[in-house]
């Protein structure tokens, strides 16, 4: 089987590393162009990514820490957000769980050492597949023909027709720098800090040797100097000296209709983009590689070769065998789509009580979950969303940061829970804990709490 990686971003990167890993024997081509740049961000993650290290045999957090400046993260720490709270946690579960802060770029240095393929620095014009055989076309004209492509590009072009805006996240560009180290909140170190400002958010990532900065706002709304202005403010008030170049990062929160065709699948930035308020995307990076080879894995290259029909017929033999293998593939991409709709509604739901600022942005902001229950294509997600929300009102939170390890966790938390259907990358108590930290729900009394 032969396997054709393009990119060097995070997302190649990973996607080379965990093919290395997850089919060995596969003939793999890593393919990226040193003349595109790579985003470079992508600090904070969530724990899927330790989990991930740990089993393709990644570096450990010594090596991390030594080479990518790496440190730990066990929460997300949001101030000014909401009604009520100066400030609030959002811990991963089980509480004790634990993530990575790191350096994007020297993570995709260390992780290339573990990968075993064939590298080629060329730049590529095309990638065409009929959904069982792809070929990758170079820029000297070479042709490479492959049995999959994974496609790690980066963002999508603004006009491809298999891209769905996700209208209801607020935000479209960020103002990114370094800044010396910047002290984290006492009570919590370990954490990412998600900082409400007058025309978005700012996220502080605490790296080894300085901290990661990023404006998150909304372009239409504020003009990059009022934005610079508040960046300079937010610098001053936390004490940070700015250090190398600040960067404008645009970005389109999307999804696709089709992440894969059954020969092409999409990986990283160019698969689909949520904004980065709970670092999901590295997390999404690994769902799509472990979906990706589990589909591989299911099929040996006989079955994967009955091309799906594109219109229903009589069932007969090999068509029906081609009519499943169609729905298999529809529900793969449902399944991809799904996670990153839902997760984009919560995302929503965090500006749905609004800030301590009172501004246009804020304004605006507050009404996309209102909002998003009018689209179309996130109403059902956003009624499932309600659903949660609803069972988990009465989940008492706020002693979450005294659960040390998971046996305390399965001890007294696990108890509480009552919805264990996940939605996207979450579950009740993630919106238990953002809805009583914005004060959208209600927090329960402590007695209550035994109860659940
Ligand atoms: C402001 C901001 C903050 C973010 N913060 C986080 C965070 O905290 N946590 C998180 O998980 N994620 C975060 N992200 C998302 C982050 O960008 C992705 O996790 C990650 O960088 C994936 O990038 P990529 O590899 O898909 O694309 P890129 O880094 O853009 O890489 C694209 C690669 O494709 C190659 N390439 C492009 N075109 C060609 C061509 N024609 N031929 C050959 N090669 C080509 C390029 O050379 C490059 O190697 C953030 C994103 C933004 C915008």
């Amino acid at each position: 089987m032969r396997i054709v990686v393009i990119g060097g971003g995070t997302a190649g990167t990973m996607a080379a590393a965990h093919i290395t890993w997850a089919l060995p024997k596969a003939e793999l081509l890593h393919v990226s162009s040193s003349r595109v740049p790579i985003i470079g961000v992508g600090e904070s993650t969530t724990p899927a990514v330790p989990r991930w290290l740990d089993q393709i045999g990644g570096p450990s957090f010594a090596e991390l820490r030594a080479r990518c400046h790496a440190t730990t993260k066990r929460a997300g720490c949001f101030e000014g957000w909401g009604r009520d709270r100066a400030r609030f946690l959002h811990w991963f579960q089980p509480t004790g769980e634990h993530a990575y802060h790191f350096d994007a770029r020297l993570l995709v240095e260390v992780l290339g050492e573990r990968i075993r393929a064939e590298r080629l620095d060329a730049f590529v014009t095309a990638v065409r597949s009929d959904g069982t055989h792809a070929t990758v076309e170079l820029e000297d004209g070479t042709r490479l023909g492959c049995d999959y492509v994974l496609d790690a590009r980066g963002f999508p072009r603004r006009d491809d027709p298999d891209v769905q805006p996700l209208r209801c996240i607020p935000t479209n560009a960020a103002l990114v720098q370094f800044s010396t180290p910047l002290a984290p909140p006492a009570e919590c170190p370990d954490v990412t800090r998600n900082v409400a400002r007058p025309h978005g958010w700012v996220f502080l990532i605490p790296l080894g040797d300085r901290t990661s900065v990023g404006y998150v706002h909304d372009e239409t709304i504020s003009s990059r100097a009022e934005v610079e202005a508040d960046f300079e403010a937010l610098l001053h008030e936390e004490g940070g000296e700015p250090l190398g170049e600040r960067r404008l990062l645009r970005f389109p929160n999307f999804v696709r209709r089709t992440t894969f065709d059954g020969a092409l699948m999409r990986v990283g930035n160019t698969a689909s983009f949520t904004e980065p308020l709970e670092a999901l995307s590295i997390g999404t990076i690994i769902f799509q590689l472990r979906s990706f080879t589990q589909w591989v894995r299911d099929r040996p290259s006989g079955a994967r070769r009955l091309r799906p029909r594109p219109r229903p017929r009589p069932l007969a033999g090999a068509d029906a065998a081609a009519d499943a293998a169609a729905a298999r593939l529809a529900s793969f991409n449902q399944g991809l789509a799904s996670y990153v709709r839902r997760n984009a509604v919560f995302l929503a739901w965090h500006y749905a009580a609004g800030s301590r600022h009172d501004s246009r942005f804020w304004t605006q902001a507050r009404g996309c979950f209102p909002r998003a229950a009018h689209d179309r294509a996130l109403a059902a997600d956003v009624e499932r969303f309600l659903e949660l929300a609803r069972s988990s009102q009465g989940l008492r939170v706020d002693d979450l940061d005294r659960i040390a390890d998971r046996e305390q966790w399965v001890r007294e938390v696990f108890p509480r829970l009552r919805n264990y259907r996940p939605f996207g990358n979450f579950s009740e108590l993630n919106v238990a804990q953002v809805g009583q930290g914005i004060g959208w729900l209600p927090v329960e009394e402590e007695h209550h709490a035994g109860h659940r």
